[in-house]
């Protein structure tokens, strides 16, 4: 979990606007001109491994499952054959993340989730999505994102030195970097038209892209429901960072000018074979989200945020964004015992920060302290309330509740209780535990969607689970002895 969240969070609540790099290219797939940071192809390489290495751990490092590893691999080098850069070295990284996304970073590197994995159906369909990340790789895309985030970067030193803090600056550059940009519109069909050209040329048929393409918006959707935004989606999915629509992916296909492709290659039981078991949600190993618990098994201990609240996890921090720009903030700071929490709060963590109404608190017999800040960030004025909690000798778990000015009031009682939440798990409490997992059932007489979805355990909308998850348009029958995807526990 990241460290140092509190100035992170004031950093961020005042950014300013990223500043210019200069630096054109020219890109082998287009011929097109565009600006890069100034980045030769061994630039390209050697910064694709710098932010490899920064990148993999905040989406949960890599997932496990050698066999697995090795397919998505074999699809994607076989992609890279077709395209105009076949010598390129390429990497091709399954990440153990819940979130449903792909992307790509300058040198070849190319990301997809397991959540993304979940949500396929076919190797047609993973290939169209490596199909797309190529197409950003061989168009140069993720360089000429990559001259934007630097400058993004640049503006956190500005705001570091503003604060008189380097760990502020340091912390900011890994937020930029995990908050990927989105691509232009016209990036993403030059993409689209790169990636079905590679697609046919390796023999999948191209509408493979689209009919995934409508799985990610519905799985989109979804999730901007669950998370009680209905129209809007997910900032941490597949849309933002590829904003794409299926009108634009069918005339990708039209500008594309490939032939059809007899017999395309679908490979629906061999893919589905491959990720049958798959570890589905978040890996307890960085703890659960229930609904509105956060459960560590590991680390021992739980939280709930207010209702409203929706949380999402990495490897470095738990978030929750709540109604009309409320967040809130958890992390894990090791700090041996000593000092008073009061002292830690103000002398350590928020040293420089002007903190207000500090108090010693007890949280479920452990130590900790509160206090206030107000901050005027780019879209009005701000209230943060942090909380540090000493969890053992070695180990302090700290809160931050950001409230726009006008909110908190409303939510000063909901985070109280959140703060109270908090708590240990006993050994037996971590051990009930158990992690959620993709596994395949082949539909029985008289089963239909709405009788599978209540196998699995959400808490909430079942049926438009299974549905997404298996591609399904509506409650139509399942025709009996059709492999479909459930989620157990
Ligand atoms: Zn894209």
């Amino acid at each position: 979990m990241i460290s140092r969240a509190f100035q992170v969070l004031v950093a961020v609540a005042a950014l300013v606007v990223p500043g210019l790099l200069a630096g054109c290219a020219t890109a082998p797939a287009t011929g097109r001109t565009f600006f890069t940071g100034g980045m030769s192809p061994e630039d390209e390489a050697r910064l694709g491994l710098q932010e490899h290495e920064k990148i993999v751990p905040q989406f949960g490092g890599v997932y496990e499952n050698a066999a697995l590893s090795a397919y998505i691999s074999s699809i994607g080098n076989l992609l890279v054959q077709t395209s105009e850069i076949p010598n390129q070295q390429f990497t091709f990284t399954v990440l153990d993340s819940p979130i449903v996304n792909a992307f790509a970073l300058p040198g070849g590197y190319v990301y997809v989730t397991r959540g993304l994995l979940a949500l396929a159906d076919s190797e047609a369909e993973v290939a169209g999505v490596l199909a797309h990340e190529i197409g950003h790789v061989a168009a140069r895309h993720s360089a000429e994102r990559y001259g934007q985030t630097m400058a993004a970067n640049l503006a956190g030193v500005g705001l570091g030195v503003l604060l008189g803090n380097k760990a502020a600056t340091d912390t900011f550059t890994a937020i930029s970097s995990v908050a990927l940009r989105s691509f232009s519109r016209e990036q993403e069909y030059e993409s689209d038209v790169l990636g079905v050209r590679y697609l046919t040329r390796a023999g999948f048929d191209a509408n493979a892209m689209a009919g995934f393409l409508s799985k990610l918006l519905a799985d989109s959707r979804l999730e901007a429901e669950l998370a009680g935004q209905p129209g809007r989606a997910d900032d941490f999915n597949i849309m933002q960072t590829h904003p794409r629509t299926a009108d634009r992916v069918q005339r990708a296909i039209a500008e594309a000018g490939v032939v059809t492709v007899k017999d395309p290659i679908v490979g629906r039981d061999i893919y589905l074979g491959k990720i049958d078991g798959m570890l589905y949600g978040d890996n307890p190993d960085q703890g659960l989200i229930r609904g509105r618990q956060f459960v560590h098994p590991a680390l021992r201990f739980a939280f709930t945020v207010p209702e409203g609240f929706r949380l999402a996890n990495s490897s470095q921090s738990v978030i929750a964004r709540g109604p009309e720009g409320a967040g809130f903030l958890f992390d894990q700071a090791r700090e041996s015992g000593g000092g008073s929490m009061t002292s830690y709060l103000t002398q350590v963590w928020a040293k420089g920060v002007p903190v207000q109404n500090v108090e010693a608190i007890t949280i479920n017999g452990m130590p900790a302290a509160t206090g206030e800040v107000s901050v005027n960030g780019r879209s009005g004025p701000r209230d943060l309330r942090a909380v540090a909690i000493r969890y053992d000798d070695q180990t302090i778990y700290r809160m931050v509740f950001v409230t726009p000015a006008k909110l908190t009031d409303s939510l000063s009682r909901p985070f109280r209780e959140t703060t109270y939440s908090f708590r240990k798990l006993s050994a037996a409490e971590a051990a009930a535990v158990k992690p959620w997992r993709l596994v395949l059932h082949k539909v029985r007489r008289g089963e239909t969607a709405g009788t599978l979805a209540e196998r699995m355990p959400f808490p909430d909308h079942r049926l438009e689970r299974f549905q997404v998850l298996n591609g399904l348009e509506d409650n139509s029958p399942l025709p009996a002895g059709r492999t479909v995807k459930l989620i157990v526990e």
